[in-house]
């Protein structure tokens, strides 16, 4: 008995996160370093790691900052049908017609990725290597979260439809199991983006769209498939744990024709193109020069704080579980 208690924790903790699971926040930013132009890659590529790990800072600050929360997800639904026009694309637009407490009620996540692209600016003006990084980590998080469809649907883990645990699994789950075996994140390279606000809107559109998709084949998939096969005990991060069956996510994913892996490339894509427009908006500094600063002890205590946040407490705001 206790050792299925335990391993039902286990299963609940794996579904703890928000927004794309720890493991694809963490390859989406790393692969993007890729995408960028030489000028770039000689700052960006020596840091990958921080990047990588960095990734996850966003969602590991919902543990101690009640701000955080809405800042990864928008519910559009709450305005009417798609494509939602009469949501105001502009946040002084939206906020007049619907006021900014409902805005931050049923979450900010566009508008946020213009704030942190505005920051990330600003430091690559002032040549701030300890920003450039942490913002570039974290504006990555927050592009990658856009582009999940249960990040832009009030449903966001089944819970009004009996799909408990669906977000973990579309966003965690699959990717785990497919990810690094069969995609492929080799796409080509970033680009400039001349309208951010309304390239935003365009893949939190999308993700609108799709979540239709990812509920409904979910369910349709369950009704036919054999119950005792859903679930299995398999290894996971070197554990035994219950949770959706390799058969039941390759099947799923063949029903959804990869969309995860779609939105995974087209994550990484995007995060590198904020990434770089940010750098050409600073007027494209030169990163070379920056390749020996170091981090500050106090910006090294920040870190570690909320890392520590993130270990002994509970998120604050909507959830996964
Ligand atoms: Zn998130």
């Amino acid at each position: 008995m206790k050792r299925w208690i335990s391993l039902m924790v286990l299963v609940i903790i794996s579904m703890q996160t928000g927004g794309w699971g720890f493991y694809a926040h963490r390859l989406i930013n790393q692969y993007a370093v890729f995408l960028l132009p030489p000028d770039m890659l000689v700052l960006y590529k020596p840091h990958i790691r921080f990047l990588t790990e960095h990734a996850v800072d966003p969602d590991q600050r919902r543990y101690a900052v009640a701000a955080e929360g809405p800042r990864h997800y928008i519910d559009i639904d709450h305005y009417g049908q798609y494509p939602y026009d009469s949501l105001p694309r502009t946040w002084k637009e939206a906020a007049a017609r619907y006021t900014e407490d409902t805005l931050v009620k049923y979450g900010i996540g566009p508008w946020w990725i213009q704030t942190m692209l505005q920051r990330l600016t600003k430091a690559f003006t002032r040549k701030d290597l300890a920003k450039i990084l942490k913002l570039s980590a974290e504006i990555g998080h927050y592009i990658a979260d856009a582009h999940v469809p249960l990040h832009a649907c009030s449903n966001h883990n089944g819970q009004y439809t009996n799909q408990h645990g669906i977000h973990g699994f579309w966003e965690s789950r699959i990717p785990e199991l497919l990810a690094e075996k069969e995609w492929d994140f080799f796409i080509g390279k970033a680009v400039y983006i001349t309208n951010p606000l309304q390239f935003t809107w365009q893949r939190v559109l999308e993700s609108a769209a799709a979540a239709d998709s990812v509920l409904r084949f979910e369910k349709e998939l369950s009704a036919g498939f054999p119950p005792d096969k859903k679930y299995a005990f398999e290894e996971r991060n070197g554990t035994l744990v219950r949770q959706y069956s390799t058969a039941y996510c390759v099947a799923y994913n063949k029903r959804l024709n990869n969309m995860t892996e779609r939105r995974m490339q087209q994550s990484i894509y995007a995060v590198a193109s904020f990434w770089y427009t940010a750098w050409v908006n600073a007027g494209q500094p030169d990163l070379k020069t920056l390749l020996h600063a170091t981090f500050s002890e106090a910006e090294l205590q920040a870190f570690e704080a909320l890392h520590q946040w993130w270990m002994s407490g509970r998120a604050t705001g909507k959830t996964c579980e």
